[in-house]
């Protein structure tokens, strides 16, 4: 089988547990507002790979990795190709690799036993979940990214229950997602979860503009700042007195 890849970057250090080895992968139904990749957005098009020819190329980057480093498939969606990224898990832990998957969830589906299938047997090679929470609030989040939150948010509970280690990432927007009301929610319900390692606040930084330009699409977050640092350190510290509150009080 082979995957549809936008590219890879051999030494990641933002994607995951010390160095990695990062596959974007091609495909994406969402359309975040501030996505900074909107050239993943497209499925079927960019380069095909085999698990093999990906994995034989991490041999020669391996030796980076220490004991923390491995391999993180991210994208565009890396689960609208379920069926590669189960294959280039199951095969990359046979290597002994370390596996990340960065993912919104947004294809989860409870109410799919077929789908289901394929999610349990996934999670068998998945070491660690990086999961983009995008916006506690349903209806801000279907304005944000034009799907709404609900499997996103089942998607962190099965998690929560096969025990899976995640990190939630969290891109805090100016007008949008830094709200003191919205990063208290998100707080709270990431208190109700007991696999939550570490939290990811991403401030918004408008790094992405250009790439819009460059593909003829319009940026929708014309005008609108970047967080600064100190903001992203207060939003953090919203999210985490929250969720504190949360575990104390059980
Ligand atoms: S889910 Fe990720 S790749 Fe897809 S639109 Fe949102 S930010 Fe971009």
């Amino acid at each position: 089988m082979k995957g549809y890849v936008h590219s890879i970057e051999t030494f990641g250090t933002v994607d995951g547990p010390g160095t990695r080895y990062v596959v974007f992968m091609q495909g994406c139904p969402m359309r975040c507002k501030y996505c900074h990749n909107p050239d993943t957005w497209i499925p079927n098009t960019g380069k095909q790979k085999s698990a093999e020819e990906i994995l034989d190329d991490c041999e020669r980057y391996k030796a980076f990795w220490g004991k923390d480093g491995g391999l993180t498939v991210t994208g565009g969606e890396p689960l609208l190709q379920i069926d590669f990224i189960t294959e280039l898990f199951e095969k990359a832990r046979e290597r002994g690799y370390h596996t990340c998957l960065d993912t919104s969830g947004i294809i989860f589906n409870e109410n799919n036993p077929a789908l289901m299938e394929k999610f349990d047997r996934l999670m068998k090679s998945v070491c660690l979940v990086l999961l983009d929470i995008k916006h506690i609030d349903a209806e801000e989040h279907k304005k944000l990214t034009t799907h709404s939150n609900e499997q996103i948010l089942a998607f962190a509970r099965y998690l929560d229950k096969k025990n899976i280690d995640v990190w939630i990432r969290h891109v805090v927007v100016p007008g949008i997602t830094f709200n003191e009301e919205y990063l208290t929610k998100l707080g709270e319900f990431l208190g109700t979860l007991n696999n939550i390692k570490a939290l990811d606040v991403l401030p918004y930084h408008t790094m992405g503009v250009v790439k819009y330009e460059n593909l003829g699409y319009d940026y929708p977050l014309k005008g609108v700042e970047a967080l600064t640092t100190e903001q992203g350190h207060e939003a953090r510290e919203i999210i985490r007195a929250a969720y504190h509150r949360v575990k104390d009080a059980k």
